[in-house]
C-alpha cells in the first residue's frame, strides 16, 4: 500500500502530529509513505521512512497527481491551509481533481485522514 502526504506550510506540525498517531499501524500494515519535498523532510525528522518528491510549489504536487493518475497510490493525505494563498494552487486544484477522476480516496484535514487511516490500516 502506497500513501501519499502533503502539508501546506501551515499544516506541517498538524501533519508529523498525525502521523506519530498512527506509527505502529503503519509499519504493521507494511505502508509506504511518498510526500512532496519539504513535507517529506518533516515527516523524516519524526522517525518515518518516506520517498521525497519535488517541493510542491517546483512540481511536488505535480508528481503526486501524475503518481495517482497511474494507479500508484491508495490515497492521497492533503492538508491545505484554507487560510493561506498558494503560487501553486492550480496543481493544488489539479491533484484534488486528479483523485477524483481515479476514485482515490482523498483526505485534507485530519479528522477525515484519521478516518481514512484506520479503514486502511485495519488488518
Ligand atoms: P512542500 O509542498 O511539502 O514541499 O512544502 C507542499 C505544498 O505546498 O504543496
Amino acid at each position: 500500500m502506497k500513501i501519499a502526504l502533503i502539508a501546506h506550510d501551515g499544516k506541517k506540525a498538524d501533519m508529523v502530529h498525525f502521523l506519530s498517531g498512527f506509527k505502529d499501524r503503519l509499519h504493521q500494515a507494511d505502508v509506504d509513505l511518498v510526500a512532496t519535498g519539504t513535507t517529506g523532510a518533516h515527516i523524516q525528522k519524526a522517525g518515518f521512512e518516506v520517498q521525497r518528491m519535488l517541493s510542491g510549489p517546483i512540481g511536488g504536487d505535480a508528481q503526486i497527481a501524475a503518481m495517482a493518475a497511474q494507479k500508484e497510490l491508495d490515497m492521497v493525505v492533503f492538508f491545505r491551509d484554507p487560510l493561506d494563498k498558494h503560487p501553486h494552487e492550480p496543481d493544488v486544484q489539479m491533484l484534488m481533481r486528479i483523485c477524483d477522476v481515479h476514485n482515490i480516496p482523498l483526505a485534507t484535514n485530519p479528522a477525515s485522514a484519521d478516518l481514512m487511516f484506520r479503514a486502511l490500516t485495519q488488518t
